[in-house]
């Protein structure tokens, strides 16, 4: 079984920094099901390719145990129990959701888009050509392309005769797949990842609930709008109805993430459009809002002693950019469940021009805040700033287990909108929201209420204040928390 991965890129020695692999040695790994090993059949500066080889154990294949990881199970568990096929079949020739998990073990970093040495190449679109000579191909050499085309690749997919001297045999399951397109290496290889056990198809694997994380975070960025997303979803969970439907109803939420907003609609530019009804003497300069909130989320994160933060929800990026500027920031991670804002931030971060040692201390993850994420646990402090409004009421508690519950971090700042102070914007004094995507916004006691009732839950003591012109009568335009862990436990009774 065999994937090449060639680039034209110069010079294109560098894909061995980008898959961190010397070329001129033979890498080995031992995968579940044999050795995987990479060499590089070329490595000139014009063109560079590393090939990626399984070596399959027929018995390690054949043991019948459902094991964690990958759709990569071999065809052991066939419900008839013990058959020939377990020992005589396919598996060791042709490329298979075995291939794609000896990819994911080989190819980890470069998968995640991490690279030590190369950072800036392994964020930008560099020219690629993928092929896998024998790929098992249920549903004929079409689907290939339906599968790859929409991301991106040129196609060729040739279906292998079943006997070259007996044409009129025809044509065997096997196509022989060409792929050639400027993109990403990260994505290309989470393309493959994802699509080589989708067009295999061999229904005969365990099928875990965590295939569903693996599916959304290889999918980050390119299944949720990809036209086919239901076939590869339904074909990579192994047609298991319920994991699918979660899953479909995961990525539905990501498209919905990414619709844009028309700015024309959003309320709430500055501190209060009340200053001038409260008497500020003219001239007094009336800051943004949301620049007076930043100010105050960094002060709180400032006294909470906190250097690796995460930015939960963290939209365009806009307090990113501020997190970067400050040296005691040594790990920022902002994550959102849009890929759309994601870029938004990318772009905004400069990561390109970054020296590599700044770049490091960023990273920027899709992930949406109503599942658990482990990369997420472990930190100081998270920010979720103008985050929790923009949830709908019965997915809270979701977000409560996955941030407070399962991340932990020691600090948590959450910010959102004050309802009461709505009176104060021309406009929303008859009860509209903020931002069309605001499911509620809270008065002080509904706010307060919330916090107060998730601290005791996990274990956080609660402290709250206002951001903006304190009205008399109604409050600040914003209002924060910040929640501080108590003990250093797994706590959380919900
Ligand atoms: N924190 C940023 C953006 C606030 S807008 C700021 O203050 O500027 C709200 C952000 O939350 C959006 O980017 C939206 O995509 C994100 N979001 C909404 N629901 C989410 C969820 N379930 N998981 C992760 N992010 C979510």
């Amino acid at each position: 079984m065999l994937i090449t991965v060639s680039t034209t890129h110069r010079p294109a020695t560098d894909l061995g920094y980008l898959l961190v692999k010397h070329p001129d040695r033979v890498h080995a790994f031992g995968v579940p099901t044999g050795t995987a090993y990479v060499v590089f059949p070329e490595a000139g500066a014009e063109r560079c390719t590393a090939a990626l080889l399984l070596d399959i154990d027929p018995l390690a294949l054949a043991v019948d145990r459902p094991r964690r990881g990958g759709p990569a199970r071999g065809s052991g568990s066939t419900p008839e129990g013990f058959t020939l096929g377990r020992y005589v079949n396919d598996r060791g020739y042709a490329a298979s959701s075995l291939l794609s998990s000896a990819l994911s073990t080989a190819f980890r970093s470069a998968m995640r888009g991490d690279s030590k040495d190369r950072p800036e190449l392994a964020a930008t679109a560099i020219p690629l050509e993928l092929r896998v000579p024998a790929l098992r191909c249920r549903g004929g050499a079409d689907l290939a392309g339906r599968l790859f085309a929409p991301l991106g690749w040129m196609v060729t997919a040739i279906p292998i005769p079943l006997d070259p001297t007996r044409p009129d045999w025809g044509d065997s399951r096997y196509v022989d797949l060409t792929l050639a397109g400027t993109l990403r290496l990260a994505d290309a290889l989470n393309h493959l990842y994802v699509l080589l056990p989708v067009l295999d198809d061999a229904k005969h694997y365990w099928v875990a609930p965590d295939e569903i994380d693996k599916l959304i975070r290889a999918g980050a960025g390119w299944l949720a709008a990809h036209p086919e997303r239901g076939l590869i979803t339904r074909r990579y969970l192994a047609h298991r109805r319920a994991l699918a439907g979660a899953a479909l109803a995961r990525l539905a939420e990501q498209r919905l993430a990414d619709e844009p907003t028309d700015p024309d609609t959003v309320v709430e530019s500055y501190d209060g459009g009340a200053d001038e009804e409260a008497g500020l003497p003219a001239g007094v300069d009336r800051q943004p809002l949301a620049a007076l909130r930043r100010a105050a989320v960094l002060d709180a994160l400032d006294r909470s002693g906190a250097a690796r933060v995460l930015d939960l929800g963290c939209g365009g990026g806009a307090l990113l950019t501020d997190l970067v500027r400050n040296r005691r920031y040594t790990e920022i991670v902002g994550t959102d469940v849009s890929t759309r804002s994601l870029a938004v931030a990318e772009r905004r971060l400069r990561l390109d021009r970054l020296p590599p040692r700044q770049r490091d201390r960023i990273r920027l993850w899709q992930s949406a805040l109503t599942y658990r994420d482990d990369r997420l646990r472990g930190f100081d402090a998270a920010v979720l700033m103008e985050v929790v409004e923009h949830l709908d009421p019965p997915r809270l508690p979701a977000l409560e287990a996955a941030v407070f519950g399962h991340a932990r971090p020691g600090t948590v700042i959450v910010t959102t909108p004050n309802a009461e102070y709505n009176v104060r914007y021309p406009g929303l004094a008859d009860g509209g929201l903020r931002h069309p995507d605001h499911r509620f916004e809270w008065t002080r006691a509904e706010f307060a209420r919330w916090a107060g009732a998730v601290g005791a839950s996990y274990g956080y003591t609660v402290s709250i204040s206002g951001v903006g012109a304190d009205d008399p009568q109604v409050g600040s335009p914003t209002q924060l928390a910040v929640l501080a862990r108590t003990g250093g436990g797994e706590g959380g009774s919900r």
